[in-house]
C-alpha cells in the first residue's frame, strides 16, 4: 500500500480508536485511568455545543426512501471518532510533500464500501452506535477542505457543505 492508502484505510481507523479516549466516555478518565473530571467548564461547554450541532446534522439525514431518519444522538460518539481519525490523518498528510489526496480519500471510501441487505441497514439505523457506512465516508469527507479541492465539489453539489456548517469537534 502507498502511504496515502495506509493513511486513508488504516490510519483513519487507528486515529478513530485513539480518539475514543477523548470522547464523552473516555474523557471522564485521567491519564492514569482514574475517574477524574479534568475538563475546564469552558472546554466542556464548547464540546457540548459542537456535539449538539453534529447531532442536529445527523438528525436531518433521511437514510432510506421510506423516510427512516438517522438518529444523531445514537451515533454522535462514533461519528465524532470518525471525523477525529480523519483529522489526525490530515495533520500527518500535511507533512508529506505532494500527498495524493485523491488516493487517500478513495482508500477511505473503499474501507466503507460494503454489500448488505436493505433489511440489515434498516435495522442498524435504529440501534447501531456507528453511522451507516455511506455516512462514515460521505459526512466525514464533507468536513475537509482537501476533499472539496481534490474532487472539485462546489456549492450546489450533493456533497457540498458550507464551511460554517462543518462538524469537526477537535
Ligand atoms: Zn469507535
Amino acid at each position: 500500500m502507498s502511504v496515502e492508502e495506509k493513511y486513508g484505510a488504516l490510519g483513519t481507523v487507528i486515529g478513530h480508536e485513539i480518539s475514543h479516549a477523548f470522547d464523552i466516555n473516555g474523557a471522564q478518565y485521567d491519564k492514569d485511568g482514574n475517574v477524574v473530571n479534568w475538563w475546564t467548564e469552558k472546554d466542556k461547554a464548547e464540546f457540548d455545543r459542537r456535539a449538539e450541532k453534529l447531532i442536529r446534522y445527523y438528525d436531518g439525514i433521511v437514510a432510506f426512501d421510506n423516510g427512516t431518519p438517522v438518529r444523531g444522538k445514537i451515533v454522535q460518539t462514533e461519528a465524532i471518532a470518525d471525523m477525529t481519525g480523519m483529522q489526525c490523518m490530515q495533520k500527518m498528510a500535511e507533512k508529506i510533500e505532494d500527498f495524493d489526496y485523491e488516493t487517500f480519500f478513495r482508500a477511505n471510501a473503499f474501507l466503507w464500501a460494503r454489500t448488505g441487505s436493505l433489511q440489515s441497514a434498516e435495522s442498524r439505523v435504529l440501534y447501531d452506535v456507528h453511522p451507516l457506512n455511506y455516512l462514515r465516508c460521505n459526512v466525514v469527507a464533507q468536513q475537509f477542505e482537501e476533499f472539496y479541492q481534490t474532487f472539485g465539489v462546489k456549492e450546489g453539489d450533493g456533497m457540498y457543505l458550507a464551511p460554517e456548517d462543518w462538524l469537526i469537534i477537535w
